[in-house]
């Protein structure tokens, strides 16, 4: 990827390279908009890069939903269990946690089940219609996700789930054993059902970003990455580009494709953007031999699991400990424990010698991500805020931030992803 040597000419700055940044640039591209984008770091940092994958529009139920609390503060006392927060005076954690006790109602996720789907049904369909690059190359696929209990008993845990995809017509359907090895001869697993949702779909995110950089780049978008922007220059409300570590880069619209960072830059634009970073792990292995080829969730363990072509990916934890990637070895293993309990024949050395890895969700209290214009600042976008949805929603983002830096009419309402609304 090109170094900063001198402050490229861009119409557009695209901050973070994740998978909205690149997902926004390559819309741009198709409105022949030149653009830079910049990031200080480099691939694996990012939290587009080592999460399980999942194109998901079976996701629609918002992180803030009832009961989540009361289950959260269940899981704190556990050091084994998918969920933490780490005690310490936050002023910003706090006021989050606040907020999101107010958005975890009946009446919120009514209200935002509609638009989030809408996001995700725009995402998959975007993923669809792709042509270059070929999403064959990011490991592109449709095999539905499945959703494993682990104790009949459990299934009133996705009850809510299955209901409000009957209502939404999003199809859904209970499996039993039997139909789950129907389903996928390979999956070797003791579990009594599945939730299964077929038109959801993967990829392989670390791919994604490669295959989308190299033909971003083959298209004339400048890459610079190791580089920090540490400020947003203005003149008045207007802005006129951003102080990185390389110098000044001009441009004459900002998107903040800055995932859980976002508040960073946010704060002296004086903008309330209530983005708190929440850790998540992986743990990648060689695919065994005749591996099964539908996603997972193990719906007890909230551990995700997708089979790639040659690799196999667990990914779970929702830790609130700020913007650190230490790896905390207890939730670690931990998912190696949910991988044993659901799973048949899985080798036990590879998950021993897995590669493990830490994200950073940018996760918002109301479980919707951050889209629009900053109105004292017009020509700065924000799409930031995906928490767990970061794939899911990365095309659809991407056009929509796209439409936004050139007026057009969006391709969905964004009225309930507007930046002000934590006011
Ligand atoms: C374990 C795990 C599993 C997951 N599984 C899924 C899944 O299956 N499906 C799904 O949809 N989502 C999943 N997610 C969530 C998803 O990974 C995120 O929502 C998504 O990656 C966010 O993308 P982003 O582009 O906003 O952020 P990022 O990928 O983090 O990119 C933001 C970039 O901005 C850069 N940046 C920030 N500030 C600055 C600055 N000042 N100067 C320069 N650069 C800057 C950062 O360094 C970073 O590279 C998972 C997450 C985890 C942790």
């Amino acid at each position: 990827m090109a170094a900063a040597t001198e402050p490229p000419e861009s119409d557009v700055v695209i901050i973070g390279a994740g998978a909205i940044g690149l997902s926004t640039a390559y819309y741009l591209l198709q409105r022949n908009v030149s653009v830079t984008i910049i990031d200080q770091g480099t691939l694996q940092d990012r939290c587009s890069f080592g999460n399980a994958g999942l194109v998901a529009p079976s996701h629609f139920i918002p992180l803030a939903s009832p009961g989540v609390i009361a289950k959260g503060l269940k899981w704190m006392l556990n050091p084994e269990s998918p969920f933490y927060i780490h005690p310490r005076l936050d002023l910003n954690l706090l006021k989050w946690l606040w907020k999101f006790r107010h958005f975890a109602t009946m009446e919120y996720v009514v209200r935002h089940r509609g638009p989030l789907l809408e996001m995700l049904s725009l995402t998959l369909k975007l993923f669809q219609e792709m042509k270059t690059p070929d999403p064959a190359s990011f490991e592109f696929r449709q095999h539905g996700l499945l959703m494993l209990i682990e104790q009949e008993q459990n299934r009133k845990e996705l009850d809510l789930l299955y209901r409000t995809a009957q209502e939404l017509n999003v199809p859904a359907k209970w499996l039993s054993q039997a139909e789950i090895r129907e389903l996928d001869p390979n999956l070797q697993t003791d579990c009594p059902a599945g939730l299964y949702f077929p038109e959801d779909a993967h990829i392989e995110p670390g791919k994604f970003l490669r295959e989308m950089s190299t033909y971003l780049q083959k298209q004339g978008v400048k890459i610079i990455e190791n580089t920090l922007v540490h400020k947003i220059r203005r003149e008045g409300s207007h802005i006129t580009g951003v102080d990185t570590a390389a110098g000044f880069v001009p441009a004459k619209s900002i998107v903040l494709a800055t995932g859980a960072w976002t508040p960073r830059l946010t704060r002296e634009l004086s903008v309330d953007v209530p983005i708190q970073p929440a850790k998540g792990y992986s743990l990648t292995l060689p695919a065994p031999e005749n591996l099964f080829h539908t996603p997972l969730i193990l719906t007890e363990t909230k551990v995700a699991v997708t089979p790639f072509q040659e690799r196999l990916r667990f990914a779970g934890t929702l830790e609130f400990a700020g913007i650190n990637l230490s790896i905390n070895p207890r939730r670690v293993e931990a998912i190696r424990k949910a991988a044993r309990r659901y799973l048949k024949n899985i080798p036990e050395d590879a998950l021993q010698q897995a590669t493990i890895w830490a994200g950073l969700r940018p996760c918002t209290p109301d479980g919707l991500p951050i889209l629009g214009r900053i109105p004292e600042h017009p020509n700065v976008i924000i799409a930031a805020g995906h928490a767990m949805l970061g794939i899911s929603l990365s095309t659809g983002s991407g056009l929509l931030a796209a439409q936004l830096v050139t007026e057009e009419t969006p391709a969905i309402n964004l009225e309930p992803f507007r930046v002000m609304r934590f006011k």
